[in-house]
């Protein structure tokens, strides 16, 4: 049985997650937490009745307590940074859902994860559809460098662009390198109307309105003809397939990944 415990517990993707968890043969449950909710018992959140796994606020007391083999976050951008460290140093292996971490964050947790020997994951994206469709966009940039992302999310989402977003452009730029697409004598009338541009040239656009989940489109130009990979997670259902790929993939890593591609392709 891999012991699990998952941060964020309280959230929306935390509740999905949780109920995937307490359903898997091979997983325990045994902790989560949240800032919110202190006391609740998980069970009451994914209609199970009681549990008895209760919110909690601190980590490192629930890992000391508890010692999980893996921790799942879904948490703020604000938060997760700590709570890997928090993981890594006491041996557990976290897998992270939550957005917003810097490229340079996440090299620094790989090399320490690295010199720890714990095995993690990071993954922007956990919908293997999505995962696809940056494969598929790595492979179409060869033949069409012009290119632009358009995300779209739910307004609740906090952080822009979404971590998907950043990471389908930097396996574009890998591909594609550098390149200057566009008219050099644009500019913009509204600030911000044209999108946010990475180093290497790709702008992103970020939609956020009620009844989206997480869709993503990257649109290539050539002469004459566009060409449109898009995909959308309809249901938080979508990502739980992946969460539990990363489960079972990280008990047996040494150091933390970034994207699950990582798992399923290499
Ligand atoms: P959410 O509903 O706001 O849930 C986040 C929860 O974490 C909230 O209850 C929040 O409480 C709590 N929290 C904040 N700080 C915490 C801490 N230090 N320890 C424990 N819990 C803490 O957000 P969501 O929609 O579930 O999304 C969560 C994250 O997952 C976002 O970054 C989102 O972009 C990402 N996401 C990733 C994927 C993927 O496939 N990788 C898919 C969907 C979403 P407060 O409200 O009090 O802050």
């Amino acid at each position: 049985m891999i012991r699990v415990a998952i941060a964020g517990a309280y959230g929306r993707m935390g509740r999905e997650v949780t109920k995937t968890v307490w359903n898997a043969d091979d997983m325990e449950l045994i902790g989560a937490t949240d800032s919110k909710g202190e006391g609740v018992d998980v069970g009451s959140l994914i209609e199970a009745g009681e549990i008895g796994v209760l919110i909690e606020k601190d980590l490192e007391e629930l890992i000391l307590r508890t010692r999980p083999d893996v921790l799942i976050d879904f948490t703020i951008p604000q938060a997760v940074y700590r709570n890997i460290m928090t993981c890594l140093n006491h041996g557990v292996r976290p897998v992270v859902g939550t957005s917003g971490l810097s490229q340079e964050k996440i090299q620094e947790i790989i090399d320490v994860s690295q010199s720890l020997g714990v095995g993690g994951l990071i993954a922007p994206n956990f919908a293997i559809g999505a995962i696809l469709m940056m494969k598929f966009a790595s492979e179409a940039v060869r033949h069409f460098p012009h290119v632009e992302i358009i995300e779209l999310h739910h307004d609740q989402k906090v952080d822009a662009p979404s971590g998907t977003s950043i990471k389908t452009a930097e396996t574009i730029i890998e591909q594609r390198g550098d390149f200057e697409q566009g008219s050099v004598n644009e500019f913009e009338n509204i600030t911000g109307v044209r999108g946010g541009k990475l180093t290497g040239g790709i702008r992103i656009h970020s939609v956020r309105l009620p009844g989206l989940v997480a869709h993503q489109e990257v649109i290539f130009g050539g002469l004459g003809q566009t060409l449109t990979i898009r995909h959308d997670s309809t249901t938080r259902e979508s990502f739980m397939p992946g969460v539990l790929l990363g489960i079972r993939k990280v008990v047996h890593l040494e150091r933390v990944v970034y994207g699950l591609d990582k798992l399923l392709f290499d």
